[in-house]
Protein backbone atom coordinates (compact mmCIF):
# COMPACT_ATOMS: atom_id res chain seq x y z
CA UNK A 1 0.00 0.00 0.00
CA UNK A 2 1.53 3.53 -0.97
CA UNK A 3 2.11 5.91 2.49
CA UNK A 4 -0.59 8.83 1.67
CA UNK A 5 -0.49 10.16 4.98
CA UNK A 6 1.80 12.91 4.72
CA UNK A 7 -0.70 14.47 2.12
CA UNK A 8 -3.44 14.72 4.96
CA UNK A 9 -6.87 15.11 3.58
CA UNK A 10 -7.91 15.78 -0.36
CA UNK A 11 -11.10 17.20 -0.59
CA UNK A 12 -13.20 15.91 -3.55
CA UNK A 13 -11.75 17.20 -6.75
CA UNK A 14 -15.12 19.45 -7.50
CA UNK A 15 -14.38 21.48 -4.62
CA UNK A 16 -11.31 22.49 -5.71
CA UNK A 17 -12.52 23.69 -9.34
CA UNK A 18 -13.72 26.44 -6.63
CA UNK A 19 -12.90 29.91 -7.08
CA UNK A 20 -13.56 31.56 -3.59
CA UNK A 21 -16.32 34.13 -3.65
CA UNK A 22 -15.27 37.48 -2.95
CA UNK A 23 -17.55 39.83 -1.67
CA UNK A 24 -18.08 43.37 -2.23
CA UNK A 25 -15.54 45.31 -0.38
CA UNK A 26 -16.38 46.81 2.71
CA UNK A 27 -13.32 49.58 3.54
CA UNK A 28 -12.30 52.07 0.71
CA UNK A 29 -8.30 51.80 0.68
CA UNK A 30 -6.53 55.26 0.99
CA UNK A 31 -9.43 56.59 3.24
CA UNK A 32 -9.18 57.22 7.07
CA UNK A 33 -12.56 55.58 7.91
CA UNK A 34 -12.26 57.69 10.95
CA UNK A 35 -12.22 60.64 9.38
CA UNK A 36 -13.54 60.16 5.61
CA UNK A 37 -16.61 59.47 5.09
CA UNK A 38 -17.29 56.04 3.04
CA UNK A 39 -20.14 55.36 1.12
CA UNK A 40 -20.88 51.27 0.40
CA UNK A 41 -22.28 50.97 -2.45
CA UNK A 42 -20.74 47.32 -3.22
CA UNK A 43 -22.93 44.53 -1.96
CA UNK A 44 -26.75 46.00 -2.98
CA UNK A 45 -27.43 46.83 0.78
CA UNK A 46 -31.15 49.12 1.57
CA UNK A 47 -29.79 52.94 1.48
CA UNK A 48 -32.34 53.05 3.97
CA UNK A 49 -31.52 50.40 6.62
CA UNK A 50 -34.26 48.37 8.23
CA UNK A 51 -37.93 48.49 9.47
CA UNK A 52 -38.06 50.39 12.20
CA UNK A 53 -40.20 47.57 13.26
CA UNK A 54 -36.96 44.90 12.96
CA UNK A 55 -35.06 46.94 14.65
CA UNK A 56 -37.84 47.10 17.65
CA UNK A 57 -38.54 43.47 17.52
CA UNK A 58 -34.20 42.80 18.05
CA UNK A 59 -34.85 44.97 21.25
CA UNK A 60 -36.49 41.69 22.91
CA UNK A 61 -33.35 39.97 22.57
CA UNK A 62 -34.28 36.01 22.24
CA UNK A 63 -32.50 33.89 25.48
CA UNK A 64 -29.16 33.07 23.79
CA UNK A 65 -29.16 29.65 25.73
CA UNK A 66 -32.01 28.50 24.09
CA UNK A 67 -32.04 26.85 20.37
CA UNK A 68 -34.42 28.99 17.94
CA UNK A 69 -37.50 27.72 16.61
CA UNK A 70 -36.39 24.88 14.01
CA UNK A 71 -39.27 24.93 11.89
CA UNK A 72 -39.43 29.06 11.77
CA UNK A 73 -43.42 28.82 12.27
CA UNK A 74 -44.13 32.31 12.81
CA UNK A 75 -42.14 33.37 10.31
CA UNK A 76 -43.04 31.13 7.41
CA UNK A 77 -46.73 31.77 8.72
CA UNK A 78 -46.02 35.78 8.31
CA UNK A 79 -44.42 35.25 4.98
CA UNK A 80 -47.42 32.96 4.19
CA UNK A 81 -50.11 36.01 5.33
CA UNK A 82 -47.93 38.36 2.92
CA UNK A 83 -47.74 36.93 -0.17
CA UNK A 84 -50.97 34.54 0.28
CA UNK A 85 -49.43 31.17 0.32
CA UNK A 86 -49.47 27.90 2.09
CA UNK A 87 -46.59 27.91 5.03
CA UNK A 88 -46.42 24.13 4.67
CA UNK A 89 -44.79 25.21 0.98
CA UNK A 90 -42.21 27.48 2.84
CA UNK A 91 -38.44 27.04 4.27
CA UNK A 92 -36.36 29.45 5.75
CA UNK A 93 -33.02 29.49 5.52
CA UNK A 94 -30.01 31.46 6.76
CA UNK A 95 -29.51 33.94 3.48
CA UNK A 96 -31.06 32.50 0.07
CA UNK A 97 -27.61 31.88 -0.42
CA UNK A 98 -28.01 28.46 2.08
CA UNK A 99 -31.09 27.60 0.01
CA UNK A 100 -29.41 27.67 -2.98
CA UNK A 101 -26.95 25.62 -1.78
CA UNK A 102 -29.23 22.89 -0.06
CA UNK A 103 -31.35 23.03 -3.68
CA UNK A 104 -28.00 21.97 -5.37
CA UNK A 105 -27.18 19.46 -2.55
CA UNK A 106 -30.52 17.76 -2.93
CA UNK A 107 -30.86 17.64 -6.49
CA UNK A 108 -27.32 17.52 -7.67
CA UNK A 109 -24.53 15.09 -7.87
CA UNK A 110 -21.46 13.70 -9.80
CA UNK A 111 -22.99 13.32 -13.35
CA UNK A 112 -25.39 15.81 -13.12
CA UNK A 113 -25.44 19.22 -15.08
CA UNK A 114 -27.01 22.65 -14.07
CA UNK A 115 -27.60 25.83 -15.96
CA UNK A 116 -27.15 29.24 -15.45
CA UNK A 117 -26.92 32.31 -17.91
CA UNK A 118 -23.21 33.83 -18.74
CA UNK A 119 -23.31 36.58 -16.39
CA UNK A 120 -25.25 34.80 -13.38
CA UNK A 121 -25.20 35.02 -10.19
CA UNK A 122 -22.02 33.63 -9.26
CA UNK A 123 -23.36 31.19 -5.96
CA UNK A 124 -24.98 29.25 -8.62
CA UNK A 125 -21.36 27.95 -9.85
CA UNK A 126 -19.83 27.59 -6.41
CA UNK A 127 -23.33 25.47 -5.51
CA UNK A 128 -23.32 23.38 -8.26
CA UNK A 129 -19.05 22.82 -7.81
CA UNK A 130 -20.19 21.94 -4.45
CA UNK A 131 -22.63 19.30 -4.98
CA UNK A 132 -19.90 17.46 -7.49
CA UNK A 133 -22.04 18.40 -10.41
CA UNK A 134 -20.60 20.32 -13.90
CA UNK A 135 -22.10 23.58 -14.23
CA UNK A 136 -22.74 24.82 -17.88
CA UNK A 137 -23.24 28.19 -18.61
CA UNK A 138 -25.65 29.92 -21.62
CA UNK A 139 -24.74 32.75 -23.46
CA UNK A 140 -26.68 36.06 -23.02
CA UNK A 141 -28.31 38.77 -25.21
CA UNK A 142 -27.37 42.16 -24.12
CA UNK A 143 -26.64 41.01 -20.57
CA UNK A 144 -30.12 39.43 -20.42
CA UNK A 145 -31.00 35.71 -19.88
CA UNK A 146 -32.39 34.01 -23.06
CA UNK A 147 -35.07 31.30 -22.95
CA UNK A 148 -33.15 29.98 -26.19
CA UNK A 149 -30.15 29.64 -25.76
CA UNK A 150 -31.09 27.92 -21.82
CA UNK A 151 -33.08 25.28 -23.75
CA UNK A 152 -30.63 24.78 -26.52
CA UNK A 153 -28.11 23.96 -23.37
CA UNK A 154 -30.08 20.85 -21.90
CA UNK A 155 -29.50 17.62 -21.79
CA UNK A 156 -30.24 14.28 -20.70
CA UNK A 157 -28.12 15.15 -17.95
CA UNK A 158 -29.51 18.17 -17.31
CA UNK A 159 -31.10 18.55 -13.06
CA UNK A 160 -31.20 21.95 -12.38
CA UNK A 161 -31.34 25.76 -14.73
CA UNK A 162 -30.87 28.66 -12.12
CA UNK A 163 -32.59 32.09 -13.01
CA UNK A 164 -32.26 35.43 -11.11
CA UNK A 165 -34.39 37.30 -12.44
CA UNK A 166 -33.61 40.13 -12.24
CA UNK A 167 -30.45 38.84 -12.46
CA UNK A 168 -27.29 40.38 -10.49
CA UNK A 169 -24.84 42.11 -11.37
CA UNK A 170 -26.38 42.77 -14.75
CA UNK A 171 -29.78 44.70 -13.08
CA UNK A 172 -31.74 42.90 -16.24
CA UNK A 173 -34.93 40.69 -15.97
CA UNK A 174 -36.76 38.58 -19.05
CA UNK A 175 -40.94 39.39 -18.60
CA UNK A 176 -43.30 36.41 -17.07
CA UNK A 177 -44.41 34.75 -20.59
CA UNK A 178 -40.65 33.91 -21.19
CA UNK A 179 -40.00 32.36 -17.74
CA UNK A 180 -43.59 30.29 -18.66
CA UNK A 181 -42.20 29.52 -22.31
CA UNK A 182 -38.85 28.50 -20.56
CA UNK A 183 -40.57 26.19 -17.84
CA UNK A 184 -42.76 24.67 -20.85
CA UNK A 185 -39.59 23.74 -22.51
CA UNK A 186 -38.27 22.27 -19.38
CA UNK A 187 -38.79 18.32 -18.64
CA UNK A 188 -40.74 17.94 -15.49
CA UNK A 189 -37.31 16.13 -14.05
CA UNK A 190 -35.85 19.10 -14.13
CA UNK A 191 -36.08 21.98 -11.33
CA UNK A 192 -36.31 25.39 -12.39
CA UNK A 193 -34.93 27.79 -9.53
CA UNK A 194 -36.15 31.27 -10.15
CA UNK A 195 -33.94 33.29 -7.56
CA UNK A 196 -36.21 36.65 -6.63
CA UNK A 197 -33.80 38.12 -4.32
CA UNK A 198 -34.58 41.75 -6.20
CA UNK A 199 -38.27 41.28 -6.80
CA UNK A 200 -39.75 43.98 -4.83
CA UNK A 201 -37.60 46.06 -6.75
CA UNK A 202 -38.98 45.82 -10.14
CA UNK A 203 -41.58 48.11 -11.68
CA UNK A 204 -42.70 46.49 -14.65
CA UNK A 205 -46.11 45.07 -15.40
CA UNK A 206 -44.66 41.98 -17.29
CA UNK A 207 -42.70 40.86 -14.12
CA UNK A 208 -43.95 38.24 -11.98
CA UNK A 209 -41.85 36.47 -9.59
CA UNK A 210 -42.72 33.16 -10.22
CA UNK A 211 -45.52 32.40 -7.33
CA UNK A 212 -47.99 31.77 -9.56
CA UNK A 213 -45.76 29.35 -11.71
CA UNK A 214 -44.52 27.65 -8.66
CA UNK A 215 -48.26 27.01 -7.12
CA UNK A 216 -49.11 25.23 -10.28
CA UNK A 217 -46.29 23.15 -10.87
CA UNK A 218 -44.43 20.40 -9.25
CA UNK A 219 -40.74 21.42 -10.62
CA UNK A 220 -40.15 25.27 -9.95
CA UNK A 221 -38.74 26.76 -6.26
CA UNK A 222 -38.70 30.91 -5.91
CA UNK A 223 -35.97 32.10 -3.44
CA UNK A 224 -36.48 35.22 -1.94
CA UNK A 225 -34.26 37.18 0.34
CA UNK A 226 -34.56 39.67 3.62
CA UNK A 227 -30.83 41.07 2.71
CA UNK A 228 -31.72 43.20 -0.20
CA UNK A 229 -35.21 45.37 0.51
CA UNK A 230 -35.68 44.55 3.68
CA UNK A 231 -32.04 45.49 4.53
CA UNK A 232 -31.03 42.90 7.09
CA UNK A 233 -28.30 41.38 5.05
CA UNK A 234 -26.59 41.18 8.23
CA UNK A 235 -28.52 38.71 9.74
CA UNK A 236 -28.61 36.20 6.73
CA UNK A 237 -32.39 35.35 5.72
CA UNK A 238 -33.62 34.16 2.89
CA UNK A 239 -36.85 31.51 1.75
CA UNK A 240 -38.25 29.78 -0.50
CA UNK A 241 -41.68 28.97 -1.64
CA UNK A 242 -41.90 25.33 -3.84
CA UNK A 243 -43.87 22.19 -4.53
CA UNK A 244 -44.09 19.20 -1.45
CA UNK A 245 -41.42 17.48 -2.93
CA UNK A 246 -38.94 20.07 -2.81
CA UNK A 247 -39.82 22.00 0.35
CA UNK A 248 -39.40 17.86 1.59
CA UNK A 249 -36.09 17.36 0.28
CA UNK A 250 -34.50 20.48 1.48
CA UNK A 251 -36.20 19.74 5.06
CA UNK A 252 -34.20 16.29 4.95
CA UNK A 253 -30.91 18.24 4.97
CA UNK A 254 -30.70 21.53 6.02
CA UNK A 255 -29.76 22.04 9.19
CA UNK A 256 -32.06 21.86 12.17
CA UNK A 257 -31.43 25.16 13.48
CA UNK A 258 -30.97 26.76 10.43
CA UNK A 259 -31.80 30.42 11.43
CA UNK A 260 -31.12 32.20 14.12
CA UNK A 261 -33.45 33.63 16.73
CA UNK A 262 -32.65 37.61 16.05
CA UNK A 263 -33.13 37.10 12.15
CA UNK A 264 -36.46 34.92 13.06
CA UNK A 265 -37.99 38.00 15.62
CA UNK A 266 -36.68 40.87 12.71
CA UNK A 267 -37.83 39.05 9.72
CA UNK A 268 -41.72 38.57 11.01
CA UNK A 269 -41.58 42.29 12.08
CA UNK A 270 -40.04 43.63 8.84
CA UNK A 271 -42.72 41.73 6.41
CA UNK A 272 -45.64 43.49 7.78
CA UNK A 273 -44.01 47.08 6.93
CA UNK A 274 -45.26 47.67 3.93
CA UNK A 275 -44.94 51.57 4.34
CA UNK A 276 -40.94 50.71 4.61
CA UNK A 277 -41.10 48.89 1.17
CA UNK A 278 -42.61 51.53 -0.55
CA UNK A 279 -40.63 54.25 0.55
CA UNK A 280 -37.57 52.00 -0.29
CA UNK A 281 -38.56 51.69 -3.76
CA UNK A 282 -39.59 54.89 -4.21
CA UNK A 283 -36.40 55.96 -3.54
CA UNK A 284 -35.32 53.49 -5.66
CA UNK A 285 -37.38 54.28 -8.32
CA UNK A 286 -35.97 58.17 -8.49
CA UNK A 287 -32.44 57.55 -7.72
CA UNK A 288 -31.85 54.82 -10.13
CA UNK A 289 -33.06 56.85 -12.83
CA UNK A 290 -31.14 59.50 -11.78
CA UNK A 291 -27.84 57.32 -11.91
CA UNK A 292 -28.37 56.10 -14.90
CA UNK A 293 -29.23 59.20 -16.56
CA UNK A 294 -26.41 61.35 -14.78
CA UNK A 295 -23.71 58.04 -16.19
CA UNK A 296 -25.17 58.62 -19.38
CA UNK A 297 -24.50 62.30 -19.43
CA UNK A 298 -21.38 61.83 -18.80
CA UNK A 299 -20.71 59.38 -21.81
CA UNK A 300 -20.54 55.96 -19.58
CA UNK A 301 -23.11 53.14 -21.17
CA UNK A 302 -25.36 51.51 -18.43
CA UNK A 303 -27.23 48.68 -18.63
CA UNK A 304 -30.73 49.23 -18.05
CA UNK A 305 -31.86 48.15 -14.56
CA UNK A 306 -34.72 46.78 -12.70
CA UNK A 307 -32.96 46.41 -9.67
CA UNK A 308 -31.64 48.44 -7.02
CA UNK A 309 -28.14 49.06 -9.16
CA UNK A 310 -26.60 49.78 -12.05
CA UNK A 311 -23.83 48.25 -14.26
CA UNK A 312 -21.98 50.89 -15.50
CA UNK A 313 -19.67 49.79 -18.33
CA UNK A 314 -16.61 51.44 -19.14
CA UNK A 315 -13.97 52.21 -22.17
CA UNK A 316 -11.13 49.86 -22.61
CA UNK A 317 -8.81 52.32 -22.45
CA UNK A 318 -5.61 52.55 -19.51
CA UNK A 319 -6.69 56.06 -18.36
CA UNK A 320 -10.33 55.43 -17.91
CA UNK A 321 -10.89 51.90 -17.43
CA UNK A 322 -13.15 50.43 -15.04
CA UNK A 323 -9.84 49.28 -12.71
CA UNK A 324 -9.22 53.24 -13.12
CA UNK A 325 -12.37 54.48 -12.02
CA UNK A 326 -12.73 51.97 -9.06
CA UNK A 327 -9.18 53.46 -7.66
CA UNK A 328 -10.48 56.88 -8.29
CA UNK A 329 -14.12 56.23 -6.83
CA UNK A 330 -12.44 54.68 -3.72
CA UNK A 331 -10.22 57.55 -3.26
CA UNK A 332 -13.14 59.53 -2.55
CA UNK A 333 -15.02 57.34 -0.12
CA UNK A 334 -17.45 55.50 -2.65
CA UNK A 335 -16.92 51.62 -2.32
CA UNK A 336 -18.42 50.02 -5.81
CA UNK A 337 -17.98 46.73 -6.90
CA UNK A 338 -16.13 45.36 -9.51
CA UNK A 339 -17.25 42.40 -11.54
CA UNK A 340 -14.86 40.79 -13.24
CA UNK A 341 -15.79 38.02 -11.78
CA UNK A 342 -18.86 37.59 -13.53
CA UNK A 343 -17.04 37.99 -16.82
CA UNK A 344 -17.53 41.62 -16.86
CA UNK A 345 -14.13 43.27 -17.08
CA UNK A 346 -14.60 46.80 -18.24
CA UNK A 347 -17.90 47.32 -15.79
CA UNK A 348 -18.86 48.25 -12.51
CA UNK A 349 -21.67 47.54 -10.21
CA UNK A 350 -22.92 50.11 -8.21
CA UNK A 351 -25.24 49.95 -5.37
CA UNK A 352 -28.43 52.69 -5.36
CA UNK A 353 -27.15 54.36 -2.59
CA UNK A 354 -28.31 57.98 -0.28
CA UNK A 355 -28.61 60.97 -2.29
CA UNK A 356 -25.46 61.83 -1.16
CA UNK A 357 -23.68 58.69 -1.73
CA UNK A 358 -24.78 58.55 -5.31
CA UNK A 359 -24.39 62.88 -5.82
CA UNK A 360 -20.19 61.38 -4.52
CA UNK A 361 -20.25 58.61 -7.20
CA UNK A 362 -21.28 61.07 -10.20
CA UNK A 363 -19.24 63.74 -8.83
CA UNK A 364 -16.14 61.84 -8.91
CA UNK A 365 -16.90 60.09 -12.56
CA UNK A 366 -17.49 63.78 -13.92
CA UNK A 367 -14.16 64.34 -12.27
CA UNK A 368 -12.48 61.03 -13.37
CA UNK A 369 -13.96 60.92 -16.87
CA UNK A 370 -12.19 64.93 -17.54
CA UNK A 371 -8.91 64.26 -16.41
C1 LIG B 1 -28.03 39.21 -2.81
C2 LIG B 1 -28.53 38.07 -3.64
C3 LIG B 1 -29.03 36.91 -3.06
C4 LIG B 1 -29.31 36.83 -1.60
O1 LIG B 1 -28.38 36.54 -0.77
P1 LIG B 1 -28.68 36.24 0.77
O2 LIG B 1 -27.93 34.98 0.99
O3 LIG B 1 -30.16 36.04 0.96
O4 LIG B 1 -28.16 37.40 1.50
C5 LIG B 1 -29.52 35.90 -3.86
N1 LIG B 1 -29.49 36.01 -5.20
C6 LIG B 1 -29.04 37.10 -5.80
C7 LIG B 1 -29.10 37.19 -7.27
C8 LIG B 1 -28.52 38.15 -5.04
O5 LIG B 1 -28.04 39.24 -5.65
Amino acid sequence: MPDTSHRGPVPRASVMKIAPYVPGKSQASGVDPKSGKVFKLSSNENPLGPSPRALAALQDAPRLEDYPDGSSTRLRQAIANAHGLNPARIVCGSGSDEILSLLAYAYLGPGDEAIYSEHGFLVYKIAILAAGAEPVVVPERDYTAEVDAIVAAVTAKTKVVFLANPNNPTGTYIPFDEVKRLHAALRPDILLVLDAAYAEYVRRNDYESGLELVANSANVVMTRTFSKIFGLANLRLGWCFGPEGVIDAINRIRGPFNVNGAALAAGEAAITDTDHVARSVIHNEDWLKRMTKGCEALGLKVTPSVGNFVLVHFPQTAQHSAEQADNFLQARGCVVRRVSAYGLPNALRITIGTEQANLAVLAAFKEFLSK
